[in-house]
């Protein structure tokens, strides 16, 4: 008989309805903050990961044209066929510099680094620790890994400890800036947990635009990033010492059997971390930092969290500012657990202090804070 996957997935969506869960995306038309919602409302958005507004910069702008003109619009097939350009390699070293790493292998997005990285080194025998609030993608990467997978506490290090003790071989894998609460891992602790049980940390610096630095000495490790966020394009990349690259360029599927970035991606990103790394890439992260101190004194990174507990309260706060034009999303279970719902604020310095005054100004007047209630 068939239409029953139909009739399922209806009763499924009719339970998503229910719990007023329903997601679907919402055409904002915009370059940069300000643009235009579906019904004509516009607004200024409070939602984008583009930290440092690098998405609309002439620079990274051209550098994409001229990658498209030069290579086409598409890499035509795997880093490992004939997909490999000189441009993501330039790409690749250039990351490797500004991380003061070895080596860097490019993906096509920031999860499916995650999704190789710990694929690959995660194998029988080996205990995976992988704090309870990190990424999506890896927490996918330890599902996807042949290993045993054990989840700590958020930021307990003594739970690391206890999950270390009696494990033969180790990977520690954290997000070093936490999306969803914009709060850091205690990366210090974990590097000395990890020198001190030989594991292998794995860091995910996606958010990581106004740090943390790690310090890595003595310490196997693998720094995991996106171009997608402060570097305005789209791809991951995993950049560390060469023979753990290496081992991922040769055994990491989300690698080896997808096509290669789009040479515009590539050409974007490159530019990006070229602004980046020029004064103007640290006037923009000064820009930024004294932004999030204008809404949060002392917050250590751009995402800012407002928990107000229910998701109606988080629903009915990001309406209330959406009717005064800022677009600030409330986040609510399964992306955070139960009774912590929330309003995401997520800061650029691409952002006006015009757009910063009016957010300030509609967070007060709601009653509400920009920090977690104890
Ligand atoms: N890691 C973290 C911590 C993220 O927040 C994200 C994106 N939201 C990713 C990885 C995935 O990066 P990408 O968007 O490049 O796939």
């Amino acid at each position: 008989m068939s239409g029953s996957w139909r009739r399922w997935a209806e009763t499924e969506l009719s339970a998503i309805r229910q719990a007023r869960r329903w997601r679907a995306p919402r055409d904002l038309d915009a370059r940069g903050p300000e643009g235009v919602l579906e019904d004509g409302r516009r607004v200024v958005s409070f939602a984008s990961n583009d930290y440092l507004g690098l998405t609309h910069h002439p620079a990274v702008i051209d550098a994409a044209l001229d990658a498209v003109r030069k290579w086409g619009t598409g890499a035509g097939s795997a880093r490992l066929i004939v997909g490999s350009r000189t441009i993501h390699s330039e790409l690749e070293r250039s990351i490797t510099e500004w991380k003061g790493t070895e080596a860097t292998a490019l993906f096509p997005t920031g999860f499916m680094a995650n999704l190789g990285v710990l694929s690959t080194f995660g194998r029988p025998g080996v205990r995976i620790l992988s704090d309870e609030l990190n990424h999506a993608s890896i927490v996918d990467g330890c599902r996807l890994a042949r290993a045993d997978v054990a989840v700590y506490r958020h930021g307990d290090l003594d739970h690391v400890a206890s999950h270390l003790d009696g494990a033969e071989e180790a990977i520690v894998a954290t997000d070093t800036v936490f999306s969803m609460d914009g709060d850091l891992a205690p990366l210090d602790g974990l590097a000395d947990l990890c020198a001190r049980h030989d594991a292998l940390l794995v860091l995910d610096e996606a958010h990581a635009v106004l740090g943390p630095e790690p310090h890595l000495e003595g310490v196997d490790h693998l720094r995991v990033g996106t171009l997608s966020k402060t570097l305005g394009s789209l791809g991951g990349f995993v950049t560390g010492p060469r023979s753990l690259v290496e081992l991922v360029v040769n055994r990491a599927r989300s690698y080896i059997f997808t096509t290669a970035p789009a040479p515009a991606d590539a050409g974007a990103a490159l530019a990006a971390l070229r602004v980046l790394m020029a004064p103007e890439g640290h006037r923009l992260v000064q820009r930024l930092r004294s932004l999030v101190e204008r809404i949060a004194p002392g917050h250590p990174s751009p995402i800012i969290p407002i928990v107000l507990g229910s998701e109606e309260r988080a629903l009915a706060a990001a309406d209330s500012l959406l009717e005064r034009g800022l677009l600030v999303p409330a986040i609510r279970p399964p992306t955070v657990p139960e009774g912590s719902s929330r309003l995401r604020v997520s800061l650029s310095a691409a952002h006006t202090d015009e757009h910063i005054d009016r957010l300030g100004d509609a967070v007060a007047a709601l009653g509400i804070h920009a920090r977690a209630p104890a």
